[in-house]
């Protein structure tokens, strides 16, 4: 088989979530294939800390500046992060769109209907969706996952949409399209149901630098470097490298043989020290 570049479409409910696989889509446009962001919501509900903070203050110390910032104004400053994160990975089209927050699929059909329009205009072979599991496979699952979390409803719309543009709809000018995988990212599953996992430790400074830009949601430089280090060094910790990003297939992938990574290969093959040598990223001293 040749190897052809690949598209991708990535579905998140917030800017930041594209981070969670940042590293993964930088690997893919070095190699040339292309990858379109889309975000089903500006955010601007989502994690803004100042107004938090403000908030948190005697009604008589809170600076109206900060109270009055429109909506408008806070989802611009993150749009802003997120086309500089994705511009670190590569990635030029970044399309927002303005699902309200909380966002609930069934209730925002022009939403399902941009993002089938999206499909059928970019023809993605690879999609990079929210989990659309309410349960995540632990007890404590329903915390993160509840039926009208933003992450799980962009996941069902982005179901719907990939439904619809693979069918052929009256009026459409647009080809069906059918995308032949899907993936989800490994933060949203316990690591025991993670499929595989992306050695991203090339991309780990880049990680860094887009966990910092989002200021929005109250980022700084040691919190970006603790967050990174104990997440992506934890996934690679456990996946046999110094870091990592895990995923889901949706769907069982049908191969021509089975096939191992170089990485296994080499797991397999080098000495302990080697092995420990390469999880911590530098040289055991003498
Ligand atoms: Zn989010």
């Amino acid at each position: 088989m040749t190897e052809t570049s690949l598209r991708f479409l990535v579905v998140n409910a917030h800017p930041h979530d594209f981070t969670h696989y940042a590293g993964t889509v930088g690997i893919h446009t070095t190699l040339g294939d292309s990858v379109t962001v889309v975000v089903a919501t500006s955010g601007a509900l989502t994690h803004n800390e100042k107004l938090s903070d403000e908030l948190k203050k005697p009604p008589e110390e809170r600076d109206p500046a900060i109270l009055n910032e429109p909506p408008d104004e806070y989802a611009a400053q993150k749009a802003d992060e997120l086309r500089k994160a994705a511009a670190l990975f590569g990635v030029t089209d970044v399309r927002i769109l303005d699902g309200p927050q909380p966002f609930l699929a069934q209730q925002n059909p022009h939403i399902i209907d941009q993002i089938t329009d999206i499909v059928q205009e970019v023809r993605p072979h690879i999609l990079i969706n929210q989990s659309p599991y309410l349960l995540t496979g632990a007890r404590k699952g329903l915390l993160s996952g509840y039926l009208e979390d933003d992450h799980i409803q962009t996941a069902f719309a982005v179901e719907k949409a990939q439904y619809y543009a693979s069918t052929p709809r009256p009026g459409s000018t647009l080809a069906p399209h059918r995308i032949a995988a899907s993936f989800y990212p490994g933060v949203y599953f316990p690591r025991e149901d993670w499929d595989f996992a992306v050695d991203i430790s090339d991309w780990f400074d880049k990680r860094v630098e887009a966990e910092n830009l989002f200021k929005s949601q109250g980022h700084w430089e040691a919190w970006s470097d603790k967050r990174m280090e104990v997440t992506l060094g934890n996934h690679g910790w456990y996946s046999g490298t110094l870091y990592a990003e895990g995923f889901v297939q949706a769907r069982t992938e049908i191969l021509p043989k089975i096939t191992l990574s170089p990485f296994t290969l080499r797991a397999a093959e080098e000495s302990p020290k080697d092995h420990m040598e390469r999880i911590v990223g530098s040289p055991k001293p003498d």
